[in-house]
């Protein structure tokens, strides 16, 4: 709540904390708090899992929060995500996603800014229905019991489909304005924000790259070889990933894009590998295994260079132990395949 004086009198203005992600459903929730006279401050969190080209400070939720007139503050998430992406403790969703836990673990942190600025609840865009693991009824209720905000979290969008909350019972929130939407149609969503005036929100993704099955399986294999850190998961979204059979991993760039990315990316325990007589990929070899596995290494990279498949490749290898250089056979396309991961 936050006090102020008008003519001596002493007047109080409802505040609130609304988690939001850049999409439309939590900017449509802030916006029917703010046409309800509540000061909204949003706060926007990034996970490890994301984009290499989607972490800058020009992010949709800045737009969002631009056209809604509102602070966002954005907090990145670290180690604490790691955690809960190895055991998360109300398990995954269809891949390697812990919706339940994720969410929890977002709205513990933003109970924690609303205590620490002395805001009266939470908001989300959450509509009750509209995704299957985090957004069911019982998932829902677990979520404000288990962030320790029971009772404080309002969801606007399919309120009337939830018991009230506190603001609501005490009047600092008008429950007969919120909403009782339910499913997955963005339909009336869309409308609402367009007579609303909501723009530059982005399209649904569908969730986090954790949902990808694709990019799940590459961290399932970081899982499976214990070496889920900060450090590995910035090569997750970059070229083709290999595990070699003595541990070591070989990420294998697909266009220059990558292959800069790679080139960034690689640190002084890592070998990169590249073609320097022929057009060819960067190379990221990383892990246990290196050495025994390097001459495998280099022959998938000269697979995906532009020499012949019968052709002698020579790959320049940088690494911890020097450079040098080998000769090598491209790998056949099937054996290569068989390492993909
Ligand atoms: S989709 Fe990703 S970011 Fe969204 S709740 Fe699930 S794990 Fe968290």
């Amino acid at each position: 709540m936050i006090r102020s004086t008008i003519d001596g009198r002493s007047i109080r203005r409802t505040k609130a904390i609304c988690l939001l992600s850049g999409g439309l459903d939590s900017a449509l929730a802030a916006k029917l708090m703010l046409d309800q006279g509540i000061q909204v401050d949003g706060v926007h969190f990034i996970i490890p899992f994301g984009r290499l080209d989607k972490q800058g400070s020009d992010l949709p939720v800045h737009r969002v929060a631009d056209c809604l007139g509102i602070e966002i503050e954005i907090i990145r998430l670290g180690a604490e995500y790691l955690e809960i992406v190895r055991s998360p403790r109300h398990g995954y969703g269809s891949n390697v996603n812990p919706c339940i836990d994720c969410k929890i673990l977002m709205l513990k942190m933003a109970g924690e800014l609303m205590r620490t600025r002395g805001a009266d609840f939470i908001v989300t865009g959450e509509v009750v229905g509209q995704r299957p693991m985090s957004q069911r009824l019982d998932s829902m209720r677990r979520i404000e019991k288990k962030s320790g905000l029971e009772g404080y979290l309002v969801r606007p969008l399919s309120a009337h489909l939830l018991p009230p909350t506190k603001p609501e019972i005490e009047g600092l929130v008008r429950r007969e304005d919120l909403l009782g939407i339910r499913g997955r149609s963005r339909k009336d969503l869309m409308s609402l924000a367009k007579e609303k005036g909501i723009a530059g929100y982005s399209s649904p993704a569908g969730g986090c790259l954790l949902t990808d099955p694709r990019y799940a399986q590459r961290v399932s294999d970081l899982l499976r070889h214990d070496m889920l850190s900060l450090h590995d998961i910035d090569l997750l979204s970059v070229g083709r990933h290999f595990r070699l059979p003595h541990g070591s991993k070989l990420v294998v760039g697909r266009n220059e894009r990558d292959n800069d990315s790679l080139s960034r990316l690689a640190d002084e325990s890592d070998n990169v590998l590249t073609t320097p007589e022929v057009p060819g990929p960067t190379a990221i070899q990383r892990g246990p295994g290196m050495s025994e596995d390097e001459g495998l290494a280099g022959r998938i990279v000269a697979r995906y260079s532009d020499a012949g498949a019968s052709d002698k490749v020579k790959i320049h290898i940088a690494g911890p132990g020097g450079e040098d250089s080998v000769e090598v056979d491209p790998l056949d396309p099937g054996e290569a395949g068989e390492l993909m991961i």
